[in-house]
């Protein structure tokens, strides 16, 4: 790691939860729009409802590792977004708390690890591969961008942007797409030329990420 570099600590996942709830609010009309169309027109409440709740259980207490942060925030979408996405976005951050365990300061590799636990736990719950129009289509090719990044010598803010960027390609990419799982696949061939929700709340939690680890304070 640089040493100009962001420190990763318990502090950083408390602003990604900050960021990611302003994001998803700030888009919350959005990606209930995007659910209009293939959907039923809830995942901007419902994940506008759960990272709300989430970043408000910091008011109440901040726990001490970064791994015990995320545990807790999964635990929190679990129960308060409802719908397919809470049990997804929540299982991936309860998986990515399992893998950092203990740590108290985290470099890009384990973030990396841990961010690939969240994929694989959703891709476990909901066994949808890439190119079934959903989470995964933006969170598979946002990992491949990260990890290259780190590969290339890049820094972690620099992957994280690279990883963003990638994300958003990736929701993009869903608009030809037919849905093969979730509530969308009842559509059929009419779920062709939408830009699936799940994935582009995937893009602005990655946003969210490469704004948390590009803040210097
Ligand atoms: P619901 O479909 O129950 O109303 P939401 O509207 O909150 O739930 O979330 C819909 C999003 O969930 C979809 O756009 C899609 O990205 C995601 N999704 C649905 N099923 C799966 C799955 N099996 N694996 C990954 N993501 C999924
Ligand atoms: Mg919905």
């Amino acid at each position: 790691m640089r040493v100009d570099e962001v420190v990763l600590d318990t502090g950083f996942v408390q602003r990604w939860l900050d960021e990611a709830a302003a994001q998803i609010h700030r888009n919350r009309d959005f990606l209930t729009q995007l659910d209009a169309a293939i959907g039923d027109a809830d995942h901007g409440v419902n994940m506008d409802r759960g990272f709300s709740a989430a970043r408000d259980g910091l008011v109440v207490g901040v726990p001490a590792t970064p791994g015990a942060l995320l545990d807790q925030a999964g635990a929190t979408l679990v129960l308060r977004v409802g719908g397919a996405a809470g049990p997804l976005f929540g299982t991936a951050l309860r998986r990515a708390a399992a893998a950092l365990g203990e740590a108290e300061i985290l470099d890009g590799e384990t973030l990396l690890r841990a961010m690939r636990a969240g994929l694989d736990g959703i891709q476990r719950l909901g066994a949808a591969v890439e190119g079934d129009k959903t989470i995964v289509d933006a969170y598979a090719p946002a990992m491949l961008a990260f990890e290259r990044g780190l590969r290339g010598g890049r820094d972690v803010s620099s992957a994280a942007v690279k990883a963003s960027a990638a994300a958003d390609a990736g929701a993009r990419a869903t608009v030809p797409m037919q849905a093969r799982k979730g509530r969308a696949s009842y559509l059929g061939p009419r779920s062709i030329g939408h830009q699936d929700p799940g994935a582009t709340s995937t893009a602005l939690l990655f946003a969210a990420l490469a704004h948390a680890v590009g803040d210097r304070e």
